[in-house]
């Protein structure tokens, strides 16, 4: 996803559409949507059927399992790429006139595409559905702290910083470099979702409550005080030695141990 700087959110991903969802979302009008398949846009439903992407779609059915496939014929570098990246080699192989024909649309769509702040885009659907009266999409938050360069992020990274002390493990090989086991992070929220901390590596209750208790005490002085606090097991490493000799170094999946949200 591309990234933009939002003046209410900071740099964030933002998503392209067509000029039609565009100008609806610059009038606070928000509209039902469909993707293009491999080259992400968003479309109206009026670009939808001009387009014939429904007959794109049904004819195209790409499975996670050939995605796989493919990556493992890949040599290099290519072997950690998108998923797109296998989407269209598989469409090269298989159906060549529907890959163009998806290019086609896509650089139609692009002529006039516009570009929003994933965030915004969830709080025009808010504002939307309440003055129309619909049933509000999600549970809003909005007592959270939503911009990614907010002072307060700042301030409460370097508490967790000093309680979470980084408890790493020295590399092979290396004399400077260290995998974490112990981590951290903290996202702005957005009316969606709250501010998010994880916390990597504290499984004992007892070092969870220390923290939890840090945490409280950092939003008694803070206004904006909807967080989730999510808990998980140490970060896991996996080496693998590519075929040219390259190491590559990736993060295990996330383990979750508990959550809690505070609204
Ligand atoms: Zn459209
Ligand atoms: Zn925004």
């Amino acid at each position: 996803m591309p990234l933009t700087n939002c003046e209410t959110h900071g740099d964030v991903s933002c998503l392209e559409m067509c000029n039609h969802l565009y100008s609806n979302l610059e009038k606070g009008i928000f509209s039902s949507f469909y993707n293009l398949p491999v080259y992400k846009i968003r479309m109206c439903k009026a670009c939808f059927v001009k387009y014939k992407v429904e007959k794109i779609i049904d004819s195209i059915k790409i499975e996670k399992g050939s995605i796989e496939l493919k990556k493992k014929q890949e040599k290099g570098i290519y072997q950690i790429a998108p998923d797109y990246h296998f989407e269209i080699k598989i469409l090269e192989d298989k159906h060549p006139e529907i890959l163009r024909e998806i290019q086609h649309i896509y650089t139609e769509l692009n002529k006039e595409s516009g570009f929003e702040c994933v965030k915004c885009i969830d709080k025009i659907q808010l504002d939307y559905a309440r003055e129309n009266d619909f049933e509000l999409p999600f549970e809003p938050f909005e007592n959270t702290i939503i911009h990614n360069g907010n002072k307060d992020i700042n301030k409460l990274e370097k508490i967790l910083e000093k309680q979470v002390k980084m408890k790493g493990v020295h590399l092979e090989q290396s004399t400077n470099s260290y995998e974490m086991q112990r981590s951290y992070q903290v996202w702005a929220g957005s009316v969606k979702f709250p501010l998010t901390i994880k916390i990597y590596g504290f499984t004992k209750e007892e070092e969870q409550n220390k923290l939890l208790d840090l945490i409280e005490d950092f939003f008694k002085n803070i206004s904006k005080k909807q967080r989730k606090i999510i808990f998980y097991e140490s970060l896991n490493w996996i080496h693998t030695e590519l075929e040219n000799g390259m190491k590559r170094k990736t993060r295990d999946k996330e383990k979750m141990i508990s959550e809690i949200t505070i609204k």
